[in-house]
């Protein structure tokens, strides 16, 4: 390695430029010469901020204290606690808090979305996803159109670049009911342009939303002034809010008050100022919280309320400024050790087209699996495989130190040759 990559000169970065680490759990390393892993699978998992377990304890207290008065007299009251939540995941996806709910699942969010948005008519009828989406995603926009009776080989179009979209909305665009795509693609780490994609999918007469799951937290958004019709992401991912936590979801302020539009409702999809009227009909309010349809779980809603109040602390400029700074550490690190072995970068280059994670393709005799097995328990370095031939490394600005980078490119040196 040349003098600039060296493990001295990793610690030297992280002292100028130490990140938040200290706000996290970090596991401890399953192998290797060092007490703490070196995570890199925060694209995946997000760590546990070390502030979540005294906030949710705080909740659980309350119901021991109150029981069913909690909904009114808890620390933080049961009943309008989802709002807690609003206000900062709109900041986060740059909304207006009434496009903005937390609530579900990503996937589950996405289809409540799609009943409202996915209305095929006539000769509109195709969904366009890109050819490496998510299989969640996938198997969410087929399932949409056999619900409409439609055949989901003929009505989802799957499309292997964004070139390719905009081309397809160009040519075939009055066939496209939905474009429904990740904002950073899982497996590349690409960010899309979704400003022009989303202008594009709205001039060719389409509905657009988007899959943030791999771009919320990591990437900073401008949905309501990008005019796309819905969004919805997870929370487990750079959120940190644990594993399934609760989504989000933004619907576009111009649909917030279309009783024309269509919607699966339960009693929390009525306005809460009515809702104990016990009445036989909805009153849906002008806001995301519309499409809620039970009460929600008050104690998966407690980590993503610790979450968003550190990327409000951060917030998401001094957050994509270190990831780029680190992402871009990690790529030189990278460019040192993978030429001449059977690794090759799938992100793009460019920085602006990506968030924070690098996703590699390994050549046989390795594969994806085997090598991030012995990365973690031979270096305690944690990545990501996808099989057979991807693995993915997501150093996240919250927490990843430059010697996590080091320790990465470090141990694929000893292991891929
Ligand atoms: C992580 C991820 C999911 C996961 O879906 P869940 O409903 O949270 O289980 C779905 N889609 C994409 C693009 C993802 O990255």
């Amino acid at each position: 390695m040349t003098d600039s990559m060296t493990e001295a000169r990793a610690h030297d970065l992280d002292r100028s430029d130490p990140g938040w680490r200290e706000l996290f759990l970090v596991p401890p390393a399953d192998g290797g010469d060092h007490t703490e892993s070196a995570y890199l699978a925060g694209n995946s998992l997000g760590l546990q901020p070390r502030a979540t377990r005294g906030q949710l304890c705080e909740d659980l207290d309350d119901w021991a204290r109150f029981g069913v008065e909690g909904h009114h007299d808890a620390k933080r009251p049961w009943y309008p606690y989802h709002e807690l939540l609003t206000e900062p995941a709109a900041r986060l996806v740059g909304a207006l808090p009434a496009e903005t709910v937390v609530m579900n699942s990503l996937t589950v969010n996405l289809h409540l979305l799609m009943v409202s948005f996915y209305r095929p008519r006539g000769n509109r009828v195709r969904i366009l996803i890109e050819d490496s989406a998510f299989p969640s995603d996938s198997y969410a926009v087929r399932s949409q159109a056999r619900f409409h009776g439609l055949d989901p080989d003929d009505t989802v179009v799957r499309l292997r670049s964004e070139r390719e979209v905009l081309d397809h909305l160009r040519t075939d665009g009055d066939t496209v009911a939905l474009v429904l795509l990740g904002g950073v693609n899982y497996l590349t780490g690409e960010l899309m342009d979704i400003p022009a994609v989303t202008a594009a999918a709205r001039a060719a007469g389409s509905v657009v939303g988007w899959d943030l799951a791999h771009a919320a937290g990591n990437v900073p958004l401008r949905l309501h002034e990008w005019g796309a019709d819905f969004a919805a992401w997870c929370s487990y991912k750079y959120l940190n809010a644990g594993p399934g936590a609760l989504a989000g979801v933004f619907v576009h302020e111009r649909h917030l008050d279309d009783p024309s539009l269509p919607r699966f409702e339960g009693w929390w999809s009525t306005d809460a100022a009515t809702r104990f009227e016990m009445s036989p009909v909805s009153r849906p309010p002008a806001s995301a919280d519309a499409w809620q349809v039970s009460n929600p779980p008050i104690f998966a809603m407690g980590p993503v309320r610790t979450s968003l109040e550190l990327f409000d602390r951060i917030g998401m400029p001094a957050l994509r400024e270190r990831s780029l700074r680190l992402t871009a550490y990690l790529e030189g690190l990278l460019d040192e050790v993978l030429p001449g072995r059977p690794v090759e970068l799938l992100t793009p280059r460019d920085p602006a087209r990506r968030g924070a994670q690098l996703s590699l393709r390994v050549e046989p005799p390795h594969d994806a699996g085997g090598l991030a097995r012995r990365l973690r328990h031979e270096y305690g370095v944690i990545t990501d495989a996808r099989e057979p031939d991807v693995l993915r490394l997501a150093p996240a600005p919250l927490y990843s130190t430059h010697h996590d980078c080091w320790r990465a490119a470090d141990a694929l040196a000893r292991e891929v040759s």
